[in-house]
């Protein structure tokens, strides 16, 4: 495979890279009757925002200096596929093969070689994978950084608050914890399921409270997203940083945003005829 290190792409072009990504899941996803569209829309531009600017790395999959990222919402991870497809991790013909004739499955499987960090099928894995990675590394004086991307929703998992106090208290300000804030779990709105509050306000007051830096942002305004993750690269931290990303789920094709119906549907040609916010 002949990997690319990151580009480190300007505003400019980490956008329209966003929209080429966000085109390329949804004509992928929809040729191969892959369902999880929307889960994955909501994770583009702060994918976009690491792994073409922020994150550390080389080409090299196996350099143990690479910065780490593991998809804990691992449903949604076509966009993963498809940004580890463009910078030549993955070859462009196991992606186009994605959920029919490839070893890429419906969620990730652990494969370092292709870029692709844990396997997180089961939710309330990931983060706790992360804190562990990020332990080892401090351990081993290597100044890689961990970035775990774990779902709202997937935060009523308790092993993620297990993780949370671990790396608290290990103050592990090598990780970073990106929550994709898009106010739905599966096929219902937070709300309406665990949080009784403003889901944003009760993530925000928990993750202060177990003694982590929390910062919120919208989570597709890719310059917003790329000057935290670059100010907290440059250091003076002391402890794990959490970003809560207000995504919405689904964004860039209209008729799928924020409807909770389309966690694991197809977008039909009058879904797709209601217009898209990529050329
Ligand atoms: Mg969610």
């Amino acid at each position: 495979m002949n990997s690319k290190p990151n580009p480190r792409l300007n505003p400019i072009e980490l956008k329209a890279q966003a929209d080429r990504i966000r085109k390329d899941v949804v004509e992928v996803s929809v040729r191969n009757g892959a369902g999880h569209i929307a889960p994955s829309l909501s994770s583009v531009d702060y994918l976009i925002a690491l792994y073409y600017h922020s994150l550390n790395h080389t080409g090299d999959p196996l350099d143990p200096k690479r910065d780490r990222l593991i998809l804990s919402k691992a449903h949604g991870g076509y966009a993963l596929y498809s940004i580890l497809s463009d910078l030549g991790y993955i070859a462009r013909a196991d992606w186009d093969g994605f959920y029919k004739n490839s070893f890429l499955a419906g969620c990730a499987e652990m494969s370092l070689k292709h870029g692709l960090e844990a396997g997180c099928g089961s939710l309330g894995h990931g983060l706790p994978m992360a804190a562990g990675m990020a332990y080892g590394l401090k351990v081993q004086g290597i100044q890689a950084r961990v970035y775990c991307v774990v779902g709202d929703g997937e935060m009523q998992e308790g092993s993620n608050w297990e993780a949370v106090q671990f790396a608290a208290k290990f103050k592990l300000n090598n990780l970073v914890i990106v929550i994709d804030n898009n106010g739905l779990q599966a096929m219902d709105f937070l709300q309406n399921v665990l949080t009784d509050r403003d889901v944003t306000e009760d993530l925000h007051h928990k993750f202060e409270a177990f003694g982590t830096h929390v910062e919120r942002v919208d989570g597709h305004h890719i310059e917003a997203l790329v000057e935290i993750f670059e100010r907290w690269k440059r250091g003076g931290m002391d402890r794990p940083q959490v970003m809560l990303a207000k995504c919405i789920k689904g964004y860039g094709v209209k008729a799928m945003e924020n409807v909770a119906k389309f966690h694991f549907r197809l977008p039909t040609e009058e879904d797709m005829a209601q217009g898209v916010r990529y050329e």
